[in-house]
């Protein structure tokens, strides 16, 4: 069986002074609630500034909180102004990295080459890639979502090995439902997250199908978290909004 997973992305919020008191206090909530990280784990994806303080907190107390980067360069190293490269990340304890978030889509220019690019860098380095697919309103619209997020995950998992498919989770975040509220039903999800499953199953078999991890996001809170992970083919959330406030963050884990 598949463990859950639920990872908080906080995007460009929480300094490293915010994101100590955050870790403590999520820390005390899960001990204090007698979480079973064992039935589900839990991860963190602050900003670049707050990684080294996440990863002094999590060593110092033993913690069995995961953390990772919310994206990372395509190259190892050199000359290339402001970027982070996956070793930098590596060394620093992350064992994940937000690939292709429709933010980093948006705002950045990271097309499907360059995408393609930042998973290979995260698997040599030895890191689990969240790959972030999903349709925005206009293919919904259309009634395309489930061949566009299929098709998104086929961009970047087509020359990957069977190998590289147990490390990767994939997020499906239907751009739409992404800090609107607008959250998905649990239908939706699970549709969404059954036609990516029977797309790994065609291209890896069925081992690396039942393996990989598929994780909701857009608008998840502890209102929508248990219906959302009782579909079969949901793994887990990949949480925005919700997972920057400790109490709320820690009752979605409780609830997965
Ligand atoms: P919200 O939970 O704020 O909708 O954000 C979802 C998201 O983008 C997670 O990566």
């Amino acid at each position: 069986a598949r463990i859950p997973l639920v990872a908080g992305n906080w995007k460009m919020n929480f300094d490293h002074l915010e994101a100590t008191y955050f870790v403590q206090k999520l820390a005390w909530l899960l001990r204090d609630a007698k979480f079973d990280y064992k039935r589900c784990q839990i991860a963190l994806m602050p900003a670049f500034t707050a990684l080294r303080s996440v990863q002094v907190l999590v060593e110092a107390d033993n913690l069995r909180i995961g953390y990772g980067a919310q994206s990372v360069s395509v190259t190892s190293q050199g000359a290339f102004t402001g970027d982070v490269s996956a070793d930098m990340l590596a060394q620093l304890g992350c064992r994940y990295v937000i690939v292709g978030h429709s933010e980093r889509r948006k705002y950045h220019p990271e097309d499907d080459a360059n995408i393609v690019d930042q998973v290979r860098a995260v698997l040599t380095a030895g890191m689990q890639p969240i790959l972030c697919v999903g349709e925005s309103f206009e293919e919904r619209r259309q009634g395309i979502e489930l061949e566009f997020a299929v098709s998104q995950v086929n961009d970047v998992t087509r020359d990957l090995s069977k190998e590289d498919m147990d490390h990767l989770i994939v997020a499906y975040e239907p751009v739409w439902a992404i800090g609107t509220g607008m959250v998905a039903t649990p239908h939706t999800a699970q549709d969404a997250a059954q036609a990516i499953r029977a797309h790994v199953r065609e291209g890896f078999g069925q081992a690396a199908s039942d393996r990989v991890r598929i994780l909701y996001g857009g608008s998840v809170t502890s209102k929508n978290a248990a219906q959302m992970i009782a579909q079969p083919d949901v793994d887990g959330f990949l949480v925005g909004g919700a997972s920057l406030d400790a109490e709320e963050f820690s009752r979605i884990a409780r609830l997965t």
